[in-house]
């Protein structure tokens, strides 16, 4: 079985423990490499590896332009790997390949966008209301930032970290999902491909409790950049108040995407089935709920349970396949017990609402759509993250942004309509980090991206998000010969 090793201090290396957790692959359900089982003497080396590398001379006392040109040859790195590393993500979360190819062949742009970013971090000089001083700020790196990420993108969500913290000047130690470790592994490799010291980014595999909370607690991290569960990013910023660590969250969703009357019904039906459906519901973003205007309901319904009746599952790696397994077993019960649940809550199914078998042994769940759901029912409420739809029926637009912003939630929203007056009156009062019009799931390195209220804080992506991993220093030089009359007071004049 292939084994994905730790990378502390450039080198490879199993768990202190010696011991090793098994990784499956969703598809055909068996195990297929194992990765660390590590635990908190892991953890401190890394650490102790990312502080040394901060404060080298070979990444401390590297020129901004320097570290620029190191992010685009690692950026040039992902694009000539791409095949192998998208091959391992699908592999290790039944991922669609033609999704991953996707992805890993855009992911260079945050790398390229943060090195054209790295020699722009300006401080300046303040016009300061005293005489004789120099006043001016710079802006400094943190320190060492651990990145915690989800199963369901790896890459991608690890991505949205190094990207602008590397830039930055900081150094980093990654966990990686239990679940999902193989490609995190391989993509660090290439740092020290691309020339990036050792040490700089160190990858420690293992599971939460064993791995995420040490390092979360450690005192030598500065800050936490985490993607998973409003659960996990609760605990995570209550362990980092202890040593006022800085915190970027981005956490789960259950996102309304609306359609009004008035939209092009055939775009909006395939925007919110691929917003549902694609990677089987297993993204943050998921527009897990459809507000569906009452005047269009059984027509829209329609069309979406064709859409989703067409759906073809499989292999990930096959071209043809539009949607894979859940991720792993736990998952996969966990999303078949919320259809249950909902079942149970008298929920009304439109459409699927059981386990697939005919694609093999993998963990398949049909395309599931529930009619009439009550806004204030758990069906509605809880983040599945599974190929699930609650469709929920509205009277006007006052009703739908109602039932919008009725959520613990706040990642994306969408909406479907060609009334620029209710586009302009809805994207300000939606409660939600991204709101998309007319299109959903849309990306982007320079859009910021993340979430309000349970979704998370802070943002990610965008050319402002470099001040999450740097912080200001201000510096004051007095240039006068008087020794200041009064010295027990403040400077104030
Ligand atoms: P999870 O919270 O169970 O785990 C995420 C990571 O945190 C894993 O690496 C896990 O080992 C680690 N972890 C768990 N408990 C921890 C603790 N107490 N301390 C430190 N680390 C801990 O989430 P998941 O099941 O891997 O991912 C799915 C969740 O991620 C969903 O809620 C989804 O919405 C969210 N997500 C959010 C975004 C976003 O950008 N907002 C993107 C992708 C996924």
């Amino acid at each position: 079985m292939q084994q994905f090793e730790n990378i502390i201090a450039g080198k490879r290396v199993g768990a202190a423990s010696g011991k090793w957790i098994p990784s499956l692959d969703p598809f055909r359900n068996e195990d297929w490499c194992q990765i660390p089982d590590s635990d908190e003497a892991d953890v401190d080396r890394a650490v102790q590896a990312a502080k040394a590398a901060f404060a080298s001379a070979e990444w401390g006392g590297l020129t901004a332009t320097a570290r620029g040109a190191l992010l685009r040859k690692f950026g040039d790195l992902v694009g000539v790997h791409a095949q192998r590393l998208a091959e391992l993500e699908v592999r290790d979360n039944g991922k669609l390949m033609t999704e991953m190819l996707l992805q890993l062949r855009y992911i260079p742009q945050w790398f390229y966008y943060y090195a054209g970013l790295a020699d722009k971090i300006e401080g300046g000089v303040l016009p300061i209301d005293k005489a004789d001083h120099l006043v001016y700020t710079t802006w400094e790196p943190l320190g060492v930032v651990a990145a915690i990420t989800a199963w369901n993108s790896p890459l991608l969500l690890l991505t949205w970290k190094l990207a602008p913290g590397l830039a930055a000047g900081n150094t980093f130690v990654v966990k990686p999902s239990e679940f999902a470790s193989a490609s995190t592994v391989a993509f660090a490799e290439l740092f020290d491909e691309a020339g990036f010291p050792p040490g700089v980014v160190n990858v420690v595999c293992g599971t939460g409790p064993a791995v995420g909370e040490p390092l979360v607690r450690h005192r030598d991290v500065a800050k936490i950049a985490f993607t998973g569960s409003d659960n996990a990013g609760r605990l995570i910023n209550r362990a980092a108040a202890d040593d006022f660590k800085h915190t970027t969250l981005e956490l789960g969703g259950k996102s309304p995407n609306i359609v009004f009357e008035d939209a092009d019904l055939d775009a909006a039906a395939a925007g919110v089935a691929s917003g549902i459906f694609a990677a089987g519901g297993q993204t943050c973003m998921a527009g897990s709920r459809l507000l569906l205007q009452r005047s269009v309901y059984e027509k829209f319904l329609d069309k979406i349970c064709a859409l989703a009746t067409d759906i073809k599952l499989g292999d990930p790696m096959d071209p043809k396949t539009q949607m894979g397994p859940m991720a792993n077993i736990a998952h996969y019960r966990k999303v078949l017990n919320c259809i249950a649940d909902a079942e149970a809550e008298g929920a009304r199914l439109a459409l699927g609402g059981e386990a697939h078998h005919a694609a093999g042994e993998g963990l398949f769940v049909k395309p599931t759509i529930f009619r009439d759901v009550k806004n204030e029912s758990q069906l509605a409420q809880r983040e599945i993250f599974g190929p699930v739809l609650a469709v929920i029926p509205f009277d006007d637009e006052s009703h739908a942004l109602e039932l919008a912003n009725a959520s613990n939630y706040g990642l994306g929203a969408g909406i479907w309509t060609t009334d620029i007056k209710r586009i302009f009156r809805l994207t300000k009062k939606l409660q939600a980090g991204t709101v998309w019009v007319n299109t959903y799931r849309a990306l982007s390195f320079m859009a910021p991206f993340g979430g309000i209220k349970h979704s998370g804080l802070g943002r990610e992506s965008g050319q402002e998000m470099m001040k999450a991993y740097l912080q200001p220093k201000t510096v004051w030089i007095n240039n006068s010969d008087k020794t200041p009359e009064n010295p027990f007071v403040m400077r104030l004049s």
